[in-house]
């Protein structure tokens, strides 16, 4: 049986897939008990992979719980293209414009203000 990180990385996996996001390298995704933060997208300092926190307190069964790593998996297909950290923390134009990729690849599922 999977444990709920398993089959959370099973989900962001098959997402990159969906999305034809071929270069993102994800370590782990940790659940934890953030408080200020609902994820956090951390690049490893070692290789060019990420780490992802996802905060307890956004239930996993909760939808906010899915988009919120979606937000975070954006961050690191932004960090993956440009290599910079401090641009994967923007919520700019190139972060809207995967965001409505997102939108229109789930249908609307998805919508971008629950992305961003
Ligand atoms: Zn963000």
């Amino acid at each position: 049986m999977k444990t709920q990180e398993q089959e959370i990385m099973q989900f962001a996996y098959d997402f990159c897939h969906m999305m034809e996001w071929h270069n993102i390298d994800i370590i782990r995704i940790k659940i934890n008990k953030m408080v200020r933060y609902k994820g956090w997208c951390i690049p490893d300092t070692q290789s060019d992979g990420f780490y992802i926190l996802l905060s307890e307190l956004t239930n996993k069964d909760n939808k906010d719980f899915f988009a919120t790593l979606i937000h975070e998996l954006i961050h690191a297909r932004l960090a993956s293209d440009i290599k910079t950290v401090k641009t994967s923390h923007m919520h700019g134009r190139k972060f809207k414009r995967l965001a409505k990729q997102v939108a229109n690849k789930s249908n609307g599922f998805y919508s971008i203000k629950e992305i961003v």
